[in-house]
């Protein structure tokens, strides 16, 4: 866009929320410019757009300045094309925080990720952070406008006997258009994310004009607007179900049965429109994977995947595990048998952890929570979409802690410390066998949802690091029943417990950084867009 007065390049600054020229200063209101004047009314056409030849994602871009490489994939091949035909979208939140607000929260976050790679807090790299418009689907749901009538009961107790009451109300529907829950149009942007950064606040949505985009970059839609219909059909009548419920208070509405409610309510769309929400990102790669930080432009909410420098990290635990064990042993005094219940607890706990880190890779590898790329080629996929929306329901996994695998160490070191020298004076041989009974039913089930989740990954590791760990128990609870008097064959099941157990840590930390980056994307053989939006 350029100046009326010098010609000079304008932009839009998120701190006067006005368009600014980059000569001569001189301010303009955004609804005062209208982009490209011999365009048709609300369309696109002829502004620049940027396809990626690596990940095939395409940026719109209002910025003079070349786009030189792919947000996306971080990729520098980038083809420029022009638009032509896109509607534009109905409304826009326009960018509140900016670029320095942005590094201050980004900054902010890396303080104590000591065990990060050191190119994050590199400002060079910083500088790089993009405004970002995505595009979502807000969609107008109605319902039926007739008040209708339904039964309703309460029951109560009152002195000394039960009541029983039925009632037939009336009830009506007050919301009506109401905008529907927005969902992602763009298969780009990871739905994941994008709910890490919510909400964006609707009430600050305006009228777009091509102006807010001047100096920033948007993600052009690539997801059917009816690919999240059903959903939203089911969360509007769901919402306006609660509404009514929440009037009636003490009262139970007997509602019809979950599959005819929508029928009930009479509940449809009247329309769907493309917003445009801002976030500010940074883009991380290395070899074939990258990672990402993302900011929401309007309420500084951040989002960052954090790989661990896995040398470092190993370095670290190996040094302060090593340090307390060694401080430790000076002090108490252990047993043969307090050896291998110890070791033996500490794989199945690990074994746990080990299960909540597969489950997370099950979820991310096969897109769970990533509705937007229902559309690609399923045949990427090991898991059918009945089973991801099952798992989808389950909701997200813990979220991987690195650190959290430290303070396990640490919690372990200190219980070793506290029984270690009590163990033989509390425990007889056959409270023993107890003592690792009440280990091996549960690692008998942790064995069969290990194996279970690990189906469903493309690296199937995990089966051979789950019978381990299940060895090293059977083979100890084996021992506690036998109760030889030799201690090697204690040491030897500890031997086995504490190989699973590093098994399993180098495996976690290895698959951490798969959790913590992300595939190189791909969004070619899309289907969908905009054009009948
Ligand atoms: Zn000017
Ligand atoms: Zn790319």
């Amino acid at each position: 866009m350029k100046c009326p007065n010098c010609s000079g390049t304008l932009y839009f600054d998120i701190d006067k929320q006005k368009l600014v020229c980059e000569h001569c200063s001189a301010e303009f209101n955004v609804s005062e410019y209208s982009g490209n004047n011999d365009a048709q009314e609300g369309v696109f056409e002829g502004e620049k757009l940027y396809i990626c030849k690596n990940c095939g994602a395409e940026l719109i871009s209002m910025n003079d300045e070349a786009v030189t490489y792919c947000s996306y994939c971080g990729s520098e091949a980038v083809l420029q094309s022009e638009i032509s035909g896109m509607r534009y979208p109905k409304k826009i939140l326009p960018f509140r925080i900016n670029k320095k607000q942005c590094k201050d929260i980004y900054m902010k976050e890396m303080k104590g990720k000591w065990y990060v790679p050191k190119e994050f807090k590199d400002p060079e790299f910083i500088e790089k952070f993009r405004p970002f418009y995505i595009p979502y689907w807000m969609y107008q749901v109605q319902f039926r406008k007739e008040p209708f009538s339904l039964k309703g009961s309460r029951s109560y107790y009152s002195r000394g006997y039960d009541f029983y009451e039925e009632y037939d109300v009336t009830a009506a529907i007050r919301y009506q258009g109401m905008y529907g829950i927005p969902y992602d149009a763009s298969r780009n942007f990871d739905d994941g994310i994008a709910e890490n950064i919510a909400p964006f606040q609707r009430k600050l949505l305006v009228n777009f004009a091509p102006g807010y985009l001047a100096g920033m970059y948007a993600d052009k839609p690539n997801v059917d607007a009816d690919l999240y219909e059903e959903e939203v059909l089911e969360r509007a009548t769901d919402a306006a179900i609660a509404d009514i419920d929440k009037d009636f208070r003490d009262i139970t509405l007997h509602w019809p049965k979950k599959k005819d409610q929508q029928e009930f309510l009479e509940t449809h769309y009247t329309g769907v429109d493309a917003v445009f929400l801002p976030v500010w990102f940074l883009t991380w790669r290395k070899d074939d994977r990258v990672a990402y930080a993302v900011v929401n432009g309007q309420t500084g909410k951040i989002h960052i995947d954090l790989p661990a420098d896995m040398r470092l990290f190993m370095f670290m635990t190996v040094l302060g595990a090593a340090v307390l064990f060694a401080l430790l042993t000076m002090f108490v005094t252990v047993t043969s048998r307090f050896v291998i219940w110890f070791s033996v607890l500490l794989a199945y706990m690990t074994g746990r952890r080990y299960l909540s880190e597969l489950r997370e890779i099950r979820d991310r590898e096969n897109h769970v929570f990533d509705k937007g790329y229902l559309l690609s080629d399923e045949d990427d996929l090991v898991m059918s979409e009945k089973k991801r929306a099952k798992f989808r329901k389950k909701g997200t996994s813990s979220g991987s802690g690195i650190l959290r695998i430290i303070g396990g160490i640490l919690g372990f070191l200190f219980i070793f410390a506290l029984f270690g020298g009590l163990y033989d004076e509390l425990v007889t041989e056959d409270g023993a066998l107890a003592m690792t009974f009440i280990i091996l039913i549960p690692e008998i089930i942790l064995f069969l949802k290990t194996v279970n989740t690990a189906r469903y990954l493309r690296n199937k590791s995990g089966i051979f690091t789950a019978l381990l760990t299940l060895g090293a128990v059977v083979y100890s609870f084996t021992i506690a029943a036998a109760q030889p008097v030799q201690d090697w064959w204690y040491y030897l099941g500890s031997l086995i417990s504490l190989a699973a157990t590093s098994v399993m840590c180098t495996d976690i930390i290895r698959r951490y950084n798969e959790t913590s980056t992300r595939p190189l994307p791909s969004f070619y053989s899309r289907k969908g867009g905009n054009d009948h939006a």
